[in-house]
């Protein structure tokens, strides 16, 4: 019933891989399960965002999945071909991770706010209300596309959809779609929309390729420099634009379809196309928008943690906790938003918490 309120020692907003690892050092920390902490997530079934990915995305074609702490992808799914879904083999492995460890995660929960209330947090969501003495916030960026504002957008009678909606190209079959975008996310788009349909790709910047092989110093190098962003309290910022966008076979082929001739961004949005500054135009059915996503942060807006430009000032050993405010911990934000990152941030913030609330 909504009257009563869980008090509980830590609550985990999130249940995707900075969750789970969240949660799993809780519980090797010695903490009780229910007790002192547990995990509120508010999709149906285990899997975090990735049992939402498009169809496509399959264990071979995504970037690299680290393992949780303590188990191994390949104990829960069979990753022997490389063509299993993305969408299907992680939340397999979530749901086994859970039932090994047996993680405490309540679901569907939507988290609505989370508010100051006599010295301890208070969390409203779609059902009980929750009463904590800090928080790991482990809510991703799935939930908050961005799209950016480009005049005539409204008058288009194509189609607009963001990567977040994207499922497969044979929606696109025959038509002619503007592919709008830097990242992997539309790399990807383009080069399976390309083999049934007309493309144009458009990018705010000149897309930066790279010949080489991603290796560990390139990823170190660009966490290193988004932490340096969010401990100065600047908003995160994107890694591929420090990484550069590794040329995998997929994407020569592509190149040499003609598929990633890139033109700047337009200027504006008409009835059925796009135009430029200089005049030039491009018809076009479907514009896809792969422009990323931010941080689903906006149930903590009322403990006021964000600065004038909008970023948040982080400490900690892994940056993980709000300076602001050291009950709060933000995992899988900003240098800990990939795999590896949410593993190890999941860890650094378990520890701090619990030792900041006197549990260890
Ligand atoms: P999520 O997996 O998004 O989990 C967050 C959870 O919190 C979700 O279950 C959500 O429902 C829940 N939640 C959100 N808001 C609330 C609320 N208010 N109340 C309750 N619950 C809430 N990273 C890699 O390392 N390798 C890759 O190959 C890779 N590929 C990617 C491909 C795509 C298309 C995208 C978009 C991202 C990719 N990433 C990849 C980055 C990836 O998002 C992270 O690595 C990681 O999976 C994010 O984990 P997370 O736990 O932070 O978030």
């Amino acid at each position: 019933s909504t009257n009563t309120i869980f008090k509980v020692d830590i609550v985990v907003i999130g249940a995707g891989q900075a969750g789970l690892s969240s949660a799993y050092h809780l519980g090797r920390l010695g903490l009780a399960v229910g007790r002192q902490f547990l995990v509120l997530d508010r999709n149906p079934t285990p899997g975090g965002a990735w049992q939402h990915r498009w169809p496509s995305l399959t264990l071979s074609t995504v970037n690299r999945l680290h393992d949780l702490p303590g188990m191994q992808f390949s104990e829960a799914v069979d990753t022997s071909s490389g063509e299993a879904r993305a969408s299907v083999a992680v939340p397999e492995y979530f749901a086994a991770y859970e039932r090994k460890f047996e993680l405490p995660v309540y679901r569907p929960v939507t988290v609505k706010v989370v508010c100051e209330r006599s010295g301890r947090l208070r969390i409203e969501t779609d059902r009980e209300m929750f009463s904590a003495r800090g928080i790991i916030n482990a809510t991703g960026t799935w939930e908050t596309p961005v799209i950016p504002d480009y005049p005539g957008a409204a008058q288009f009678t194509g189609r607009q959809l963001h990567s977040h909606d994207y499922r497969t190209p044979d929606e696109f079959a025959g038509q002619h779609v503007i592919v709008v975008g830097g990242g992997i996310s539309a790399l990807q788009h383009l080069d399976e929309i390309s083999k049934v349909a007309g493309t144009t790709w458009v990018t705010r910047h000149e897309p930066r390729f790279r010949d080489t092989p991603f290796v560990q110093e390139d990823g170190r190098a660009a966490v290193a420099m988004v932490e340096d962003r969010v401990r100065r309290g600047l908003v995160p910022g994107s890694v591929v634009s420090v990484t550069g966008i590794p040329l995998t076979p997929a994407l020569r082929a592509a190149r040499e379809r003609g598929v990633l001739k890139r033109l700047p961004m337009f200027s504006e949005i008409t009835e059925d196309g796009v135009l430029w500054p200089d005049g030039s135009m491009q018809k076009a059915d479907v514009i896809l928008w792969a422009t990323g996503f931010r941080s689903s942060l906006d149930h903590l807006a009322p403990l006021q943690l964000r600065e004038d430009n909008g970023g948040i000032v982080m400490t900690g050993r892994l940056a993980t906790e709000v300076k602001k405010d050291p009950r709060i911990h933000l995992v899988g934000y900003g240098p800990s938003a990939s795999t590896i990152g949410a593993n190890r941030a999941g860890g650094a913030a378990a520890r701090e918490l619990a030792a900041h609330l006197g549990l260890i």
